[in-house]
């Protein structure tokens, strides 16, 4: 059993802690789980080996370890049940979500003599499972606008009438705590009440609701149920006040912290195991454009935590985890001396759900595009995914805790006011009478993909490119995506046709229009969310066959012709392009032709390529290195591709070489340095040269490749923050909360201000990017040049991760939904991230320029 670090809650604490880590573990070990697999249950597990794990607990006495003897709890101090729930979401064990973690305080509390007869035993054993259905589509964090009604019957008992949304576990749940208004007459906070309703009752509906990580939300529907009089809870019309306790005790911060002590544990363990034989995802060289080579080429046994990039990453959440520790520690400790205070409860909320977004930002960023493959917690892993595709079922799943339980910004407030003493003014008396009519925006599926956001324009921008290329994409809707992903292709083939024979030739007379093209057609496909290969299959292979000159000529008129379709490997699985240590691997053969073998990771659209301008090193000779840039036909014999399943929903692929033979004119460059490996240890450590990758033609067509697609990238990244923002906003104006648009809140404008002044940035940096394209290619980009290039992806990628953030921050639970759509951008950001280099990776670029370059004098 490996031992991870507690929440350091004493002794006997810890002592039970060592119980409950050694049952979990051999509970949940992969035999025990891998038939009870189930990703639509946000459990990841079965409804059927819920209830057995959490029948066992009971009988152990665990699940109310800490719940008062005189109640049939274990009475142990509150620290034991803080580390039986950190351990339970460690192992990922059905255990978080139960009945009594739910509904146990208010039951405990407010429950009648009957009422705990009959549930308190049960929820005790693990024998019932609950639900809590308080959200409604028109009040989620403004519960006092909820209409559900429950209306006394002339005989005793309740007509329950209402929407419930967004509740976990509806479909399995044998009870359902819910309110509703007992008293429509008076505010909410004064006139609504607490029912345990029995979800088999006729008039209860059960609607699962997608999410965007896989699971089903369930909507709670009550159509004049009959509810007998004992189902209210507490006393009537006294709900709010009840509510309040339960919502404030539904969760201690240490679920939260054994979800990220588990995932950082992941992460320092993919990061710290020895890649034997494949250099590891996250680790590279930007040889090929002259950036310096400050990591060495890993050797079998290198372990990618020796970057020190990937170190200093590491450390830094390390560093949080144990801010968000101590946090939640105080916590226990407050209750434990009977001092729980709201600010603490607020303070562990808040640290813990934003620093559990940051750390599986983390963990999919160093994994390179491997950490964007997906898996299920339970499921079969996804081959090629670290630590079974975890961090990117993490990086969807970790979005919800911010909006749930109370919006972090609700919980900001709550601390500025209970421990700083800074109270928001009392709303106007009309905005106490608020509108209760329920509103969503229509879904994002539905909403044009252009708009004005798009118009706000970058320095050299053309309007006149980007209204055909709007016109183009004007009939483009998020809903066609799933359609055009189960083609062949997995794209929409007649925009495609379309964009080569419009936009893209009318562009082609000068090569100023043609990159500003380039930019502008990327961007506005971010912004639609519409996937197409323009940076891999169009705006890199572009670059790459124009450097190539006469060599690349006919390649070229097939591509914007549109009668081949092209892909670049330009991947290799390294987090950052390093042609260099290319997987494929290039050897003479007596004939004059080339026996090709290894493998190229990571293509976008590998699967709809007819042919791959592949980049492979050359043995020439005993000790000689050179690089060979390839076309070849995806049908040639030897030639395999593997699709992954990654966030990005785009396609990407391996393309695996057996032996792949290649005739002499499928050569299309060859750059045969002579060079010993040996002479490459000086370049490493001055990085002078700046151009690591060798001056032959094959080297600068990949170069101005991989220079292109940054810049393109660096647009559909802009995009598609601008999409986010554009999502966000919508919802903002069209959704109302507390008696006002959620637009009226400054928390909400400030945010969506922030993610403004970002789309401007990443827009502009990606304009600047273009114009040093423009004065420089097809020549080799200069140091400078090329770290303005790398500004464009850090500050895009920067940009679209934030508002990847901000938008679900401000879409709430509706924006988790599937139907949403908003999950589509969410991925494709992700998955960009990784492509075409990393942001350390171009970090480390600018740092090579910064070094080679000579600081202005200071002024006197
Ligand atoms: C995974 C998941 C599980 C859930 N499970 C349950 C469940 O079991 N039972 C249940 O009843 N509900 C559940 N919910 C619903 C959840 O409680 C609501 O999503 C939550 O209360 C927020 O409500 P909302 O989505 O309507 O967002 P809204 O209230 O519309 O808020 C949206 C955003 O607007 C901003 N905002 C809102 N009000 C303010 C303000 N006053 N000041 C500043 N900014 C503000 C915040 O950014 C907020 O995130 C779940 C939700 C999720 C995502």
């Amino acid at each position: 059993m490996s031992w991870h670090e507690g929440p350091g809650l004493g002794p006997d604490a810890e002592a039970f802690r060592g119980q409950v880590c050694g049952w979990l573990t051999d509970s949940l070990a992969p035999a025990r789980t891998a038939a009870h697999a189930d990703p639509r249950d946000r459990t990841g597990l079965d409804e059927q080996f819920e209830r057995r794990l959490q029948r066992a607990a009971g009988a152990r006495g665990w699940l109310g370890i800490s719940v008062p003897t005189e109640l049939g709890g274990g009475g142990r101090p509150a620290s034991f049940a803080a580390v039986f729930d950190y351990e339970a979401a460690y192992h990922d064990a059905p255990l978080v979500d139960t009945a009594l973690t739910l509904a146990g305080p208010p039951v405990l509390a407010f429950a009648s003599p009957d009422q705990r007869d009959r549930l308190v035993g049960p929820m005790l054993r693990g024998e019932i499972e609950m639900c809590i259905a308080y959200s409604e589509p028109g009040a989620g964090n403004d519960l006092a606008s909820l209409t559900s009604t429950a209306l006394a019957l002339p005989g005793g008992g309740y007509r329950l009438s209402g929407h419930k949304t967004l509740v976990t576990g509806g479909g399995k749940a044998d009870v359902c705590l819910t309110v509703a208004r007992t008293n429509p007459a008076v505010p909410a906070r004064r006139g609504v009440s607490m029912f345990l309703v029995d979800t088999a009752l006729p008039g209860v509906t059960l609607v699962p609701r997608r999410t965007m990580a896989g699971y089903d939300l369930w909507d709670v529907l009550f159509d004049d149920v009959e509810l007998p009089a004992d189902a209210l809870l507490g006393t009537r019309d006294d709900g709010w006040r009840q509510l309040s306790y339960a919502v404030e005790r539904e969760r201690t911060g240490m679920f939260s912290l054994g979800w990220c002590q588990r995932l950082f544990d992941e992460v320092h363990r993919y990061l710290a195991t020895p890649v034997d034989g494949e250099t590891p995802a996250c680790v590279g060289t930007p040889a090929c454009v002259g950036a310096p080579a400050d990591v060495g080429t890993p050797a079998d046994g290198h372990r990618p935590l020796d970057d020190l990039r990937l170190a200093d990453g590491l450390a830094a959440q390390w560093t949080q985890l144990r801010d968000a520790r101590h946090a939640a520690a105080r916590l226990i400790r407050e209750e434990l001396a009977g001092q729980r205070s709201g600010a603490s409860a607020s303070a562990a909320k808040v640290l813990l759900t934003e620093y559990a977004q940051r750390l599986a930002q983390f963990a999919t960023e160093a994994a390179g595009p491997a950490g964007t493959i997906g898996g299920t917690l339970f499921g079969p892993a996804a081959p090629g995914a670290p630590a079974a595709g975890r961090f990117a079922f993490e990086y969807l799943f970790r979005f919800d805790g911010t909006v749930s339980v109370g919006a972090n910004e609700l919980h900001r407030d709550g601390i500025a006011a209970s421990a700083l003493g800074l109270r928001a003014p009392r709303p106007s008396a009309e905005a106490r009478q608020p509108d209760r009519v329920p509103t969503r925006p229509g879904p994002a599926a539905q909403r044009p993909g252009a708009g004005s956001l798009g118009d706000a324009g970058a320095p050299g921008d053309a309007p006149t490119l980007r209204a055909p290329i709007r016109e183009l994409l004007g009939s483009w809707r998020l809903g066609r995506l799933a359609g055009v992903q189960s083609t062949s292709r997995g794209y929409d083939e007649r925009l495609w046709s379309a964009l080569l024979r419009e936009a893209w030739p009318a562009a082609a007379a000068t090569s100023d229009a043609w990159l500003t093209t380039a930019r502008v057609v990327a961007e506005e496909l971010g912004y639609a969310r519409c996937p197409l290969p323009v940076h891999s299959g169009l705006a890199q292979v572009d670059a790459a066959l124009w450097a190539l000159g006469d060599a690349g000529a006919k390649h070229r008129e097939e591509l914007r012709r549109g009668t081949t379709r092209y892909a670049l490997c330009a991947h290799d699985g390294l987090g950052s392009p390093a042609w260099e240590r290319a997987g494929v691997i290039a050897r003479a053969a007596p004939d004059g032709s080339w026996r090709l073998s290894g493998r190229a990771r990571f293509v976008p659209y590998a699967d709809s390529a007819d042919v791959f301008l592949l980049p492979a090193r050359l043995t020439t000779g005993p000790g000689r290195r050179g690089l060979l840039l390839a076309a070849v036909p995806a049908t040639a014999a030897g030639l395999r591709l593997t699709t992954h399943r990654t966030l990005s929903e785009d396609h990407l692929g391996d393309v695996d070489l057996a032996e792949v033979v290649l005739r002499p004119d499928q050569v299309l460059a060859q750059d045969d340095t002579g060079g010993r490996d040996s002479d490459r240890a000086g370049d490493r450590n001055g990085g002078d040269d700046g151009d690591g990758g060798g001056d032959g033609a094959a080297s600068r067509a990949l170069a101005a490749a991989l220079a292109m697609g940054t810049m393109a990238l660096s647009a559909e990244l802009t995009g598609l923050a601008a999409g986010l923002l554009r999502a966000a906003i919508d919802h903002a104006r069209a959704r109302t909360a507390f008696g006002q648009p959620l637009a009226a809140f400054q928390a909400v404008r400030h945010r969506a201000a922030d993610m403004y002044l970002d789309v401007l940035c990443a827009r502009d940096a990606t304009a600047a990017a273009c114009d040093v394209l423009t004065t420089t290619a097809p020549e080799p980009l200069d140091d400078h040049a090329r770290a303005v290039v790398a500004a464009a992806k850090v500050t895009a990628t920067a940009a679209a991760l934030r508002a990847a953030t901000g938008a679900h921050q401000l879409c709430g639970g509706w924006g988790h939904l599937d139907d949403a759509g908003l999950h589509h951008y969410t991925r494709a950001v992700k998955a960009a991230e990784g492509q075409l280099g990393s942001p350390s990776f171009h970090r480390a670029t600018i740092a090579h320029h910064l070094r080679g370059c000579h600081p202005a004098p200071a002024p006197r």
